[in-house]
């Protein structure tokens, strides 16, 4: 991987000069708070949903207990794109903006978090690209244990305990159930299902991160007159369902074979969701919805222009 400058700590560092104390709270017992945030290059490079994933990142923040706000939207823009021009960034690309304790503290640490902004090359997905899915024992945590809506590091080791169920069972990703036994999610994605043309989707209180790309999907599926149900989702209809889909800024949008599945075909609904989310990515179509901030970098002069297009 190249070592790309990330901003980290109030400076531009290659990102194998960025440290922090192996005693530090964040070290230890993965306290921080993170977004992944996308960003595509055609003619100029669109942030998909930028300000929804501050404020996401600022509420995880808070209900987390640390007591900062994150940094402004125009902050952020003039952080990302000098580390375009200094990591000459010329592709797709993906963002990984993190609060962290670097001090040395323990899980109960309220100290003032820094953070780092990090570009990480990704590719989009390409449309013929599909996981094998299985339905884990391992189950979602609850917001009454460890509240899933935050979007913090230790959470992740819940979707760990997850994937390596289902990679032992030979699948690529796990689904897993919540605590009641209805579906939950993935362990870095949302879950669809399509039942006779229906579009069905677990709806918020069901131990799911409040994603902005389930929220995307669901407004671009009743622009086109689907019939979209957020709601409760047994095992029994899962496994009875025609399509499954995953979704999330680096899912995108992944269709998934069950494992048991032996003929299986991408479906129809899937097709047509990813095509759709692809457009509006770049804004190509779902213009009013002001997803998208189109930046414009000068790359020689240091010049930059943005043409922001969210509200
Ligand atoms: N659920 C979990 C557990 C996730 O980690 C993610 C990825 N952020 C998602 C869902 C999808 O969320 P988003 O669409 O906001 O990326």
């Amino acid at each position: 991987m190249k070592d790309y400058y990330i901003y980290y700590n109030n400076n531009y560092v290659r990102q194998s000069e960025a440290r922090i104390p192996v005693l530090s709270a964040s070290s230890q017992f993965g306290l921080n708070v993170f977004e992944g945030i996308r960003v595509y290059k055609e003619d100029f490079f669109y942030i998909f949903r930028l300000e929804d994933h501050l404020k996401r990142l600022n509420n995880s923040l808070h209900l987390i207990g640390l007591d900062i706000d994150v940094i402004t939207k125009k902050e952020f823009l003039n952080i990302l794109i000098e580390l375009i021009i200094l990591n000459n960034i010329k592709t797709d690309f993906s963002i990984r903006f993190t609060y962290l304790i670097d001090e040395l503290d323990s899980w109960s640490s309220i100290k003032r978090p820094t953070f780092f902004i990090a570009p990480l090359i990704r590719d989009r997905n390409s449309a013929d690209n599909y996981k094998t899915a299985y339905l884990t024992k391992t189950r979602r945590i609850s917001k009454y244990a460890m509240n899933p809506k935050i979007k913090c590091g230790a959470n992740y080791i819940n979707g760990r305990y997850a994937l390596l169920e289902a990679k032992s069972k030979g699948a690529d990703l796990p689904i897993l159930k919540n605590k009641d036994g209805f579906i939950s999610e993935s362990s870095g994605a949302c879950v669809f299902l399509v039942k006779n043309g229906v579009v069905i989707t677990p709806s918020l209180d069901c131990d799911i991160l409040e994603s902005i790309t389930r929220d995307t999907v669901i407004k671009i599926f009743l622009e086109n007159n689907y019939k979209v149900e957020e709601r409760f989702i047994s095992e029994a209809e899962f496994n009875e369902c025609d399509e499954i889909f995953l979704c999330g800024s680096a899912a995108e949008i992944t269709p998934l074979k069950i494992l048991k599945d032996l003929d299986f075909k991408i479906g129809a609904i899937t097709k047509f969701i990813f095509q759709e989310y692809q457009q509006a990515i770049t804004a190509k179509s779902y213009n009013k919805n002001f997803w998208t901030t189109k930046l414009n970098v000068k790359n020689h002069s240091k010049k930059l222009n943005t043409i922001n297009n969210e509200s």
